[in-house]
């Protein structure tokens, strides 16, 4: 069988666009893989966060993992600081990395912003971090959504870099799996911009978490135009955004969509959204609720699936240091 890896960060909680972008595709595919999921701890401190509130974040993401739908029959659920060898690859990773891939990246000149002087060097290296915990597996295929394109193919390029350096097969090649319907989920607030958990704006998306009073709010209050037609439409972003969500939801053609809402307004349109959304989401929540109330069981959880992967992590370590002269 083939590997898969894939991770999101417990900075918050988690939104629609995690959920359609990649959860929603690993749950999909889990019989089909040989699936390693991880609770990227260590990304989540590249930007200052409080201790409880990730100590908190942690479990609470993986409840919302399994509530999601991943089954410990089929994948490993681990978190990433567990396992210390993701720490010990990226470091090694690092001195293979030239300054200039990583210049390049988007994400840290959209996370960093203007605060190039006191932004922590960890941002920096974040890419190199996540192709450490892909490569760490032997990875062959990493589902994630449209903004993680870049990273993989850092990744891609690294593990090429090292494997001919050094004329051996010491990493597996990984390719990203990127879906069409829901990798890009677009803010609220700003349809230019991604949904992001770091958003300061929480109007801005919809955590899995939230009840439908709230959804209602904020698929309300979701920035459209001002015109009528409930169609698909690149030049107007918010009401597409939202037909792209419901698309995702229903699975159904953008015709059908359009043929359904045809002679009814935005409003119709969000209505049906909500609902749509509350229903997709009620029982994802009453799960959540049952695994974080059992807090040893959760934990338990999460150790095996560090106990699990670690000798596999360890394997690939033996490999990296023998081919470097380490070790
Ligand atoms: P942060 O703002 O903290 O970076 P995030 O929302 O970008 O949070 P991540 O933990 O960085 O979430 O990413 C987890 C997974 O969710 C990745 O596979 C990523 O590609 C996917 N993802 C994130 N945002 C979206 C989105 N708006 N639409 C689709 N997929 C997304
Ligand atoms: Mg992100």
């Amino acid at each position: 069988k083939k590997r898969v890896f894939s991770g999101i960060q417990p900075t918050n909680n988690i939104h629609l666009g995690n959920y359609l972008g990649a959860i929603r595709n690993w749950v999909e595919t889990q019989d089909q893989y040989d699936n390693i999921f991880c609770i990227v701890d260590l990304h989540a401190i590249t930007l200052p966060i409080e201790p409880k509130e990730l100590h908190s974040n942690i479990r609470k993401l993986a409840a919302l993992y399994l509530a999601c739908g991943l089954d410990l029959s089929k994948c490993s659920l681990f978190v990433q600081s567990h396992v210390h060898q993701h720490a010990e690859l990226s470091w090694i990773l690092n001195c293979y990395t030239p300054m200039g891939w990583l210049n390049r990246m988007t994400q840290f000149k959209t996370k960093a912003g203007e605060d190039m002087e006191s932004v922590g060097t960890g941002l920096y290296c974040y890419p190199v971090l996540m192709a450490g915990d892909i490569l760490l597996y032997q990875t062959d295929m990493v589902p994630v959504g449209d903004d993680q394109r870049q990273h993989v193919e850092l990744t891609r390029d690294l593990a090429q870099r090292f494997n001919g350096l050094y004329n051996k097969p010491v990493f597996t090649i990984p390719k990203a799996d990127i879906r069409t319907a829901g990798a890009r989920i677009m803010s609220l607030a700003d349809p230019t911009k991604k949904m992001s958990k770091s958003d300061p704006n929480p109007n801005a998306y919809i955590t899995l978490l939230d009840d439908p009073k709230t959804i209602k709010k904020k698929i309300g209050r979701a920035t459209t135009d001002s015109e009528r037609l409930v169609t698909f439409d690149p030049a107007r972003p918010g009401i597409t955004n939202l037909l792209t969500i419901y698309q995702a939801l229903t699975g159904q053609s953008q015709q059908h969509i359009e043929a359904e809402f045809a002679g009814k307004g935005y409003g119709d349109f969000k209505a049906a959204l909500t609902d749509c959304l509350v229903e997709t989401l009620a029982p994802i929540q009453q799960r959540y609720h049952e695994l974080i109330s059992d807090m040893p069981a959760l934990e338990g959880v999460l150790k095996q699936g560090a106990d699990e992967v670690r000798p596999l992590a360890e394997k690939t370590m033996i490999k990296v240091k023998k081919a470097i002269g380490l070790g």
